[in-house]
């Protein structure tokens, strides 16, 4: 029941690879919508809300959470696959699922988890996006996770290690042979960095780290401002910043269906392994586009990732991750009673590494304010919960 896949290299349920537990075929939706429908229903998926990317999620009600940048993904993803004629079931799902094992507090609270279990074989937040729809969320009855079709696992793991590749069996495969994920999973990973970049600019004009001033040295904001003020000379701000933007994304979209259509016009795939048997992804921006798309990244790190203000939140929020770590990783007995059993049972299968972990999967699964509160529950000694 694929209503949309129209192409002979499209995901579908019939060339699946299907899931670790067999299951009977769902019976009024298809394979993919039944992966998303699950996704939409876990607890992570919940927490995206109060998860943020570069903002802290109480600085305000108008900045974009994991949750509604995971919708845009989506959004975006969704119409670039059905214009290619691929699984847009597929590549929304994806997109809803991609950032599901984001930490706490954004890049910074990744870095900082990651530092923390540099020791217990590191944390990366692809492949806690996998452990979570694979074995942490509890569910269904007869299996741990969310038994998803090889097809959207692939697609959350975008990228992995040699060394953790070997551990992942079937799904590591790829990164071994040096194949392409499927042309869904493609598509959706530069809906991602369509849909950061862009939402970046708005939220950081928005919180005034940046000016329209210094975005009009990047080509890709400079064409489409001038065409905006060319065009509405008077148009009040906050609606000129939206024409903007949306022609940016509209910009970086249509060369995305460009690009794609003449490298699938070339490789002339036949099937979905065809696909995964190019040497390069064959979903991409054009060289131009590239380079304006550098230039745009190069501009929001210097710019706003690396703002006074922004790096005094990220320095803070290394301080709660790394403090947060070390305190229930030597004293578990702090720890929930749910999380306490979970680390006594990873250390009696990997000794100390098992409990660390655990209290990874904790604090990976936290919200930004929960884990302020879990901070200020542990280290403010006026806090006696
Ligand atoms: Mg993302």
């Amino acid at each position: 029941m694929e209503l949309t896949a129209r192409s002979a290299y499209a995901s579908t349920a019939a060339n699946s690879r299907g899931r670790r537990h067999d299951e009977p075929p769902p019976e009024h939706r298809s394979e993919f919508q039944r992966d998303r429908d699950r996704i939409v229903h876990s607890a992570a998926f919940r927490r995206l809300e109060y998860k943020t990317q570069v903002f802290v999620n109480h600085e305000g009600d108008m900045f974009r959470t994991r949750l509604t940048h995971s919708i845009e993904v989506a959004q975006i993803a969704r119409s670039v696959a059905r214009i290619l004629g691929v699984n847009e079931v597929l590549a929304e799902t994806i997109a809803l699922a991609h950032d599901l094992g984001h930490t706490p507090f954004g890049h910074a609270g990744q870095d900082a988890l990651n530092q923390c279990m540099r020791d217990h074989g590191g944390f990366e937040h692809n492949l806690q996006s996998l452990r979570i729809v694979d074995q942490l969320e509890e569910k269904y009855a007869e299996f741990d996770g969310l038994n998803l079709t090889f097809e959207t696992r692939e697609g959350i793991l975008k990228h992995c290690s040699a060394d953790n590749a070997r551990q992942l069996g079937e799904l590591g495969e790829r990164f071994l042979k040096k194949q392409q994920p499927g042309l869904e999973a493609q598509i959706t990973n530069i809906a991602d960095e369509i849909a950061y970049n862009n939402h970046d600019i708005d939220d950081g004009l928005r919180a005034g780290l940046i000016n329209i001033e210094q975005l009009c040295e990047i080509q890709l904001f400079r064409e489409q401002h001038e065409t905006v003020m060319a065009t509405y000379p008077s148009l009040q701000r906050r609606r000129a910043i939206h024409e903007i933007i949306r022609r940016m994304i509209n910009r970086q979209v249509s060369d995305l269906i460009e690009t794609t259509r003449e490298h699938l016009a070339a490789a002339a795939p036949q099937s979905r392994n065809d696909i995964l048997d190019q040497p390069a992804p064959l979903a991409g921006f054009s060289k131009p586009m590239q380079t304006m798309n550098r230039e745009l990244k190069q501009f929001l790190r210097n710019h706003l990732y690396r703002h006074y203000r922004v790096h005094r939140m990220t320095s803070k929020a290394r301080s709660i991750i790394r403090a947060l770590f070390d305190s229930f990783l030597d004293d578990p007995l702090l720890l929930p009673p749910e999380a306490q059993h979970k680390a006594a049972e990873l250390e009696a299968e990997t000794g100390i590494s098992g409990r660390a972990r655990a209290v990874a999967d904790y604090i990976a699964g936290m919200t930004d304010r929960y884990a302020i509160q879990e901070y200020e529950r542990i280290f403010t000694p006026a806090k006696l919960t």
